[in-house]
């Protein structure tokens, strides 16, 4: 009977498969809802464990059914059922691509990570938190969260040293280059091109990248700024005095750093020998 299961169960893999990336997305599209709501109740001031979710216009507590992720948003059209504003559609887009990003993050450690342990998965999961919450808030409100990015900075490190084994020499380094990069220029414009904010995440960027990897997310930070600024000024939707979030660049670089920086290095590398 066993082995009768056995023979069967390679039948139903690709079965298990699929199962298990849409209960990741969907997983993510909790997380995206849930951060969502973390973000506006921390910009409004109200405490999260107060409870229940609220119109951001109105505030009147939603029903069940105006809370599930993607489908109240479609379903309601974007509107408070009872005071019909327009809910920003960036609930949307932060619940979707969270849940893309986490099925990414998931595909990548199934298939691509050879060391796999379940500190990964772990610490990739509390990075992915706070690069959402970097993202959308230095998006809306041009604010990188401290509050956020110092437990990235004390955690990121504690898990990459003691539980990934990554050298402790090399993080600290990375985050003299990260945080030291920005506090040159910090000091040179006496603060007037770069805030506190971006110190910090270059401080945090280091301790989850090491030296190299950082170098490497800066300069595609800087890369995705540059093309971003081109569409505006194509678009006519700025001009040379318009101010980005820069924050948001070194998200998604750090992002797409994690998880095919150390393959692009070492491609690069050979290029040069
Ligand atoms: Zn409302």
């Amino acid at each position: 009977m066993i082995y009768y299961l056995h023979m069967h169960l390679e039948v139903y893999f690709p079965l298990i498969g699929a199962i298990s990336y849409i209960f990741i997305f969907v997983c993510g599209l909790i997380l995206g809802s849930f951060l969502n709501a973390w973000i506006w109740r921390t910009r409004e001031n109200i405490r999260v464990v107060s409870g229940f979710s609220m119109c951001v216009h109105c505030r009147r507590m939603l029903m069940w059914y105006e809370k599930i992720p993607l489908c109240s948003f479609l379903v309601l059209r974007g509107k408070c059922r009872t005071c019909k504003k327009f809910i920003p559609a960036s609930y949307f887009w932060t619940e979707l691509l969270t849940a893309v990003a986490l099925t990414m993050v998931f595909y990548y450690h199934v298939n691509i990570n050879t060391m796999f342990s379940e500190w990964w998965m772990m610490r990739d999961v509390f990075f992915l938190t706070c690069l959402v919450v970097i993202f959308v808030y230095d998006w809306k409100y041009q604010l990188v969260l401290s509050r956020i990015v110092w437990p990235g900075v004390i955690i990121g490190l504690a898990i990459n040293h003691w539980a990934l084994n990554y050298q402790l020499s090399d993080l600290l380094l990375g985050m003299v280059v990260g945080g030291g990069f920005f506090l040159i220029q910090y000091l040179i414009s006496r603060g007037r091109w770069i805030g506190g904010g971006d110190i910090r995440l270059g401080l945090m960027m280091g301790a989850w990248l090491g030296w190299q990897l950082t170098i490497f997310a800066l300069f595609l930070a800087y890369i995705l700024g540059a093309i971003y600024a081109v569409i505006l000024l194509i678009g006519k939707k700025a001009n040379r005095n318009t101010e980005i979030p820069f924050g948001i660049f070194l998200a998604l670089s750090t992002f797409f750093t994690l998880y095919n920086g150390r393959a692009l290095v070492e491609w690069y590398i050979g290029l040069l020998k």
